[in-house]
Formats: structure tokens, sequence, C-alpha cells
């Protein structure tokens, strides 16, 4: 499993179409900075956007609170690196500006 989200999921599509709808303009798939490429950033307002799905990235309010079965610690595992490469990213867009 590589470490990239899927790009164009629905969620990320709804919120360009609304962003879009807003007037704003953005650019897809933008390097913000080494190793950190944001789904969409919006150039006028450096403005860098990830959309991190819920289940995958540990959401707080929707994501799994536990998991069970043969696999469980692997999940858990899983999410905890996705959730440390957010913050990466982050770090990394706020860096760069
Ligand atoms: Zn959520």
């Amino acid at each position: 499993m590589r470490g990239r989200r899927a790009r164009g999921t629905k969620p990320e599509v709804d919120l360009r179409r609304a962003v879009h709808q807003l007037g704003l303009r953005f650019r897809l798939q933008r390097k913000v900075a080494s190793r950190c490429t944001a789904d969409f950033v919006l150039p006028r307002y450096n403005v860098s956007v990830f959309v991190d799905e819920c289940f995958r990235h540990g959401c707080p309010v929707h994501g799994p609170k536990t998991f069970r079965g043969p696999n469980s610690s692997l999940w858990e595992a899983k999410i905890e690196t996705n959730k440390e490469r957010d913050r990466r990213n982050t770090a990394a867009a706020e860096d760069s500006g």
C-alpha cells in the first residue's frame, strides 16, 4: 500500500464544486513542499487543501473508535501512520507559506 490517498474522491469533488461556485479558482494536485502534494490549492489566498476521509484519517468525530478482528492492530497502525502523515503535510504546507 502506497502512502498516497486516492485522488478525485466524491467528497473532494463535492468540495471543489462548492469552492468553484463561490467564484474561487484553484489548481489541482499541487506540490506545496517536498513530498507533500495538496489535493488542491487556492493560489490567490495561499491556501492548500487536503481532503482527508474520516475513516482512513482517524477523524475524532466520524472515525472508528476501536477495531476488532484479526487485522485490528494493522488498522490501528495504518490509521496512526496516516494521521502522522497528515500532520507532516500540514506542517510542510505551513512552513512553505
Ligand atoms: Zn469526520
